[in-house]
C-alpha cells in the first residue's frame, strides 16, 4: 500500500516497481509513501539550511517521506528534519544531484504517464465502490463529508465523477478553528462548483469559552471532536430529516494512523446514529492521493503548500511539533492567541509552570484538576424517613430539567407546583408499576428519590445518578442527541426529550459525556 519507487530515467516517483512511461525497472526508494513539496515550504526550508543547497530544492523535483522526515531529490535522500528542533540536516553533497531544469508541464505529463495504469486501477475501483454502495443503501441521501483537506478533495472529485453529476450534497463540519487557508479554499471550491449544494454545520458553543469552562482539549480529553464536529453534524442530519438517514462518503485512509488502520470500508455503527460512512480511498497511500490531485490538476488547500501534512484544526492536540511550528510561521496571530489563552488557562488552573503548559503540557492534560470538577460529584445521602429513599443535593444545572434527564428510564407521570415537582418513573406501562418517585425542589435544588422496585434498584440507581451527574455538568453540547436514533432528544443549546418519541433504549445514557470526562480526575467520585 505504501512503498515508493523511483524511475531514474523519467525522474518521477512511482506506485509500482515499473515505470509505465519508459518501461524501466524502478528503484524501491522508501518503505513509505512520499508527498510533493511546494515552493512556500522550500522557501521555509531555505531559511533553515545552507542556502547553497537551494538550487536543488525545486517544486516538482523534491518530495518528502513524512514518516521519517526525509526529503528526496531525484530519488536520493537530500535532507532530514530533526524532530526535536525542526532544523533540516543535509544528507547529500549538493554536487551529486544536478537540477533537471524541466518545465512544470513536462514534469506533470511525465508523472501522469509513468503512473497511468496504477492510478486508473485505483480510480476505477473507487468509482465502482461508490456506485455499488449507493445502490446497496438505496433511499439514503448520499453526500460527501468535505473537510477542505486533500483526502476529501479527492473523494469529492471521485463521487462526482462516478455519478456523472456535480449536484452531490457536500457537508463541511466547521469547528470554527479551521486553518484560515481552509476557509479560503472552501470559498474557492464553491466558486468552482456552483451547482454543488454545500452546507456548513457549526456548533453553537464558542470554542474558547468551552475550553475555558472544561479545559483545553488534549490527546486524552479530545472533547472538541464531539462538541464541535460530530454533534453539530448530527443535528444537521436530523434537521434534514432524510427518511432513511444518510450515506456519507469521507476521505479516511488506513495509512493516516494506527487507529485508522483498523477502520472498515463501510461503517454502519459510529457516533452519528443515522449515518452510514463509506470510504472509497481507505486503502490509498499519500502518494496515490497526491498523484490523483496533481495529474487531474485539482485545486487544493494552500496550507499543504506551506508544509502542513494534514489539514485540520489550528489547536488540535494531535498536531505534530512541525505543524505547531508551521502554524506560528503561517498564521502568527492565531498562534499567539492560542498561546496567550493557554497561559491564562494554566494560571486559572494554578498550574505551577504556565509557559510550560502553553508550550507542551496542554496536549497531554489527563484530568480536570484546577477546573470546575465539583460539577461531576453527586453525593447520595440516605433519607431519614425511608430506607428505600436517597437524597441528592444538586450543585449545578437546571433542576427543571430533571424529568428530561430521567425520561430515558421509562415513561413518566408528573405533578408540578411553583417550587416543587414529583415525577413518577413508570417501569411497566401496562400495569403502571412504578419504579421510583422523584421529588424535585426548585428552590433548594434537592432531589429525593424513592426507589419502589427493590429488584431493579441497584441498576436504576446507577443509571439515575449517571444522569443527574450529566445534568450538573451539561453544557448542551449535543452529544446525547447524536446517540439517539429515534430523534427524541434535542441537546444542542438545550436538553429536551420528546416523551412520545423516546423508546427508552438508553443509548443516550450509555453515551459518555465529554464534559464530565474533561472535568474529572483520577481519585474522584
Ligand atoms: S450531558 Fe449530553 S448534551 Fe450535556 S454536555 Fe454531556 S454529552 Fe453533552
Ligand atoms: S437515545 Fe433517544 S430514544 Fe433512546 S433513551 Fe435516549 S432519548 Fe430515548
Amino acid at each position: 500500500m505504501g512503498r515508493t519507487y523511483w524511475c531514474h530515467t523519467c525522474h518521477v516517483p512511482l506506485m509500482g516497481d515499473a515505470c509505465l512511461s519508459c518501461g524501466s525497472k524502478a528503484k524501491d526508494i522508501c518503505s513509505a509513501a512520499i508527498v510533493p513539496v511546494f515552493t512556500p515550504e522550500i522557501q521555509y526550508l531555505k531559511k533553515r539550511v545552507d542556502p547553497s543547497l537551494y538550487p536543488l530544492l525545486k517544486e516538482g523535483e523534491i518530495w518528502l517521506s513524512p514518516g521519517n522526515c526525509t526529503y528526496y531529490c531525484q530519488g536520493v535522500p537530500v535532507l532530514k528534519l530533526v524532530a526535536g528542533n525542526g532544523k533540516a540536516t543535509p544528507l547529500t553533497d549538493p554536487e551529486q544531484v544536478k537540477p533537471l531544469n524541466r518545465s512544470k508541464k513536462t514534469w506533470l505529463r511525465t508523472l501522469q504517464k509513468a503512473n497511468k495504469g496504477y492510478m486508473e486501477h485505483l480510480q476505477y475501483e473507487a468509482e465502482d465502490f461508490i456506485r455499488s454502495t449507493i445502490a446497496s443503501f438505496k433511499g439514503r441521501t448520499a453526500m460527501v463529508s468535505f473537510s477542505g483537506g486533500k483526502d476529501s478533495t479527492v473523494v469529492s472529485h471521485l463521487v462526482m465523477g462516478a455519478l456523472g453529476r456535480s449536484d452531490v450534497l457536500h457537508i463541511f463540519g466547521d469547528t470554527s478553528i479551521e486553518f484560515p487557508d481552509t476557509y479560503g479554499y472552501l470559498e474557492e471550491f464553491q466558486r468552482r462548483h456552483p451547482l454543488t449544494p454545500f452546507i456548513r454545520s457549526k456548533s453553537k458553543l464558542d470554542f474558547f469559552k468551552t475550553a475555558e469552562q472544561i479545559g483545553p482539549p488534549s490527546r486524552i480529553l479530545r472533547w472538541c471532536c464531539t462538541t464541535h464536529k460530530t454533534n453539530p453534524l448530527s443535528s444537521l442530519i436530523d434537521s434534514m430529516s432524510p427518511e432513511k438517514g444518510v450515506l456519507t462518503f469521507d476521505g479516511v485512509r488506513k495509512s493516516e494512523s494506527t487507529r485508522r488502520s483498523d477502520y472498515p470500508r463501510i461503517s454502519k455503527k459510529h457516533k452519528i446514529a443515522r449515518e452510514v460512512l463509506a470510504r472509497p480511498i481507505i486503502e490509498w497511500s499519500d502518494l496515490a492521493v497526491w498523484l490523483y490531485i496533481l495529474t487531474h490538476q485539482i485545486a487544493f488547500n494552500r496550507a499543504y503548500k506551506f508544509g502542513f501534512r494534514r489539514v485540520g484544526c489550528l489547536y488540535c492536540p494531535f498536531n505534530s511539533d512541525w505543524s505547531q511550528n508551521m502554524i506560528k510561521y503561517r498564521y502568527p496571530a492565531k498562534g499567539r492567541k492560542w498561546h496567550r489563552f493557554l497561559v491564562g488557562q494554566a494560571e486559572r488552573m494554578n498550574h505551577p509552570n504556565p509557559e510550560n503548559f502553553a508550550d507542551q503540557g496542554w496536549r497531554t492534560r489527563a484530568g480536570g484538576r484546577g477546573l470546575d470538577h465539583y460539577k461531576t460529584i453527586l453525593e447520595a445521602t440516605p433519607c431519614a424517613l425511608s430506607d428505600s429513599a436517597v437524597m441528592y443535593q444538586l450543585v449545578n444545572g437546571d433542576v427543571h430539567l430533571v424529568n428530561h434527564f430521567l425520561r430515558p428510564m421509562g415513561p413518566q407521570s408528573m405533578v408540578s407546583q411553583d417550587d416543587f415537582s414529583e415525577i413518577f418513573l413508570i417501569h411497566d406501562p401496562k400495569s403502571n408499576e412504578i419504579l421510583a418517585s422523584v421529588e424535585v425542589g426548585f428552590e433548594d435544588h434537592a432531589v429525593r428519590i424513592n426507589y419502589l422496585l427493590k429488584k431493579w434498584r441497584r441498576l436504576f440507581q446507577q443509571r439515575i445518578e449517571k444522569q443527574l451527574k450529566k445534568l450538573q455538568a451539561c453544557i448542551f453540547c449535543g452529544a446525547c442527541a447524536a446517540a439517539c436514533k429515534a430523534k427524541a432528544l434535542e441537546a444542542d443549546g438545550c436538553f429536551v426529550v420528546d416523551p412520545d418519541k423516546c423508546r427508552s433504549c438508553l443509548s443516550c445514557v450509555k453515551h459518555r459525556c465529554p464534559v464530565i470526562k474533561s472535568l474529572n480526575y483520577k481519585g474522584m467520585n
